[in-house]
């Protein structure tokens, strides 16, 4: 299937100079739907990706990680904006185009030792994904690897990443 030709690309979006990779319009299409999650998890099992917990990226990680993690057998857990999570956290700091901002996940949700895969739909600069990879390598976990469903090359966000696997499905 041609998962590019159900990517919708917006020029402008949300500022003057970015082109947005709307995936809603692939989220839409049943069949679409489920070729990319079926794909995903199949090249993530062909990369020896086995994790025990899918870690999602808020707030589009959320859309394609539990999905993911359910074909993958593995639990779901969500890394957050601050503020947003009930329970005792851990917190990542990291540098923006402009300013700083956090990430936090659950105190509870992730041991030593614990096997988990990063997901998020589309890495562009890779700042997020770093920073999701900080915040669960603090906690001592055993990070397996990365998945995206888009990555957009030219922004080199995988030179970012520590070395490990990185799953991807679309390229641009
Ligand atoms: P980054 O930290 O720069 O890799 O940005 C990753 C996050 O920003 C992802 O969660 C994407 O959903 C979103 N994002 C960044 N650039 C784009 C783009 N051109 N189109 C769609 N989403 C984007």
């Amino acid at each position: 299937m041609d998962i590019k030709s159900l990517i919708r690309d917006i020029p402008d979006f949300p500022k003057p100079g970015i082109l947005f990779r709307d995936l809603t319009t692939l989220l839409r299409d049943p069949e679409g739907l489920r070729y990319t999650i079926d794909a995903f998890a199949q090249k993530c099992v062909e990369a020896n990706l086995s994790p025990d917990y899918v870690v999602g990226i808020e707030s589009r990680g959320f859309i394609v990680g539990p999905p993911l993690a359910y074909q993958l057998r593995a639990g779901f857990i969500p890394v957050r904006k601050p503020g947003k999570l009930p329970a005792a956290v851990h917190t990542v700091e990291y540098q923006l185009e402009y300013g700083r901002d956090k990430l936090e996940v659950h105190q509870d949700a992730l041991q030593e030792g614990t096997r988990v895969l990063i997901v998020d739909d589309l890495i562009a600069t890779g700042g997020t994904a770093k920073a999701s990879a900080d915040l669960v390598h603090k906690v001592g976990c055993n990070l397996l690897g990365f998945g995206f469903i888009v990555e957009l090359q030219e922004l080199e966000g995988r030179q970012q990443l520590p070395d490990l696997p990185i799953v991807t499905l679309v390229e641009y």
